[in-house]
């Protein structure tokens, strides 16, 4: 990101933050295993049911080692609710096998030591590990200043005007090329509600977004004042 750029992130961020506050951090950071096992879970799914299916599997099964020698029949019975059971099962079974493969134990606490691209790198090697995921096992278990993409953020760093991508991934990249630090967790998660409540799909309630006076989008819906009560359960800072 250019000068520019930059200024409009951070004066994006401070009005998201006097929207809507600081976001909650657990004051322990979760394991950045049971972080990727729940990120591979919450694929195309609520944030409820992939916080569900991330419980059975825990209850049922005592360490992810069971996991990894669990049949995946087994593993994607316990993660039903979830949704597509047949591609998660199939990821967690094999990242946790590759796992033990690779550094005969599974964890990945190595990863703190190491940088961040070379931590995505190393993550998404792993079958069914892409960029999404691997930098939220970053933020969110390693406490790094990475902002991960997904369909909310894509959405709406490129309607503000921060950066332009025409993919999830590629604007992963443009926004995270000098990323202000320290706020990557508040920007990414704020970014999120903003999505989910105003900034929507289709009609964004413009007329009562914090953002309309930098925000460059077109189409804004000005006369658009409808507010969306969603409830602002965050599936990644409730993994424990
Ligand atoms: S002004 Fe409209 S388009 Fe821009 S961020 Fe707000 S809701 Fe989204």
């Amino acid at each position: 990101m250019n000068k520019n750029q930059i200024k409009k992130l951070v004066q994006t961020n401070e009005l998201l933050v006097k929207q809507f506050g600081i976001p909650k951090r657990p004051e322990k950071l979760p394991d950045p295993v049971d972080m990727l096992i729940a990120t591979i879970l919450s694929q195309n799914t609520n944030d409820n049911n992939s916080y569900r299916a991330f419980e059975k599997l825990k209850k049922r099964y005592k360490t992810w080692n069971e996991v990894a020698d669990a049949r995946r029949t087994s593993i994607e019975k316990e993660i039903k609710v979830a949704g597509l059971g047949l591609q998660k099962s199939t990821a967690i079974k094999n990242v946790l096998t590759e796992l033990l493969q690779k550094k005969n134990k599974i964890s990945l606490d190595h990863l703190k030591d190491i940088n961040n691209e070379s931590a995505i790198n190393e993550l998404t090697n792993y079958k069914g590990v892409g960029v999404k995921t691997a930098s939220c096992v970053l933020l969110f278990s390693l406490g790094k200043n990475i902002c991960p993409v997904d369909t909310h953020v894509h959405r709406t760093v490129n309607r503000i005007g921060i950066v332009k991508g025409s993919t999830p991934d590629k604007t992963f990249i443009y926004l995270n090329e000098n990323f202000p630090s320290k706020i990557a967790h508040k920007f990414h998660t704020n970014l999120i509600r903003l999505g989910r409540e105003i900034c929507k799909p289709r009609n964004p309630s413009c007329g009562i977004c914090p953002l309309k006076s930098v925000c460059s989008y077109e189409s804004k819906e000005l006369q658009n004042v409808k507010t969306t009560s969603e409830k602002s359960f965050m599936l990644l800072d409730n993994v424990v």
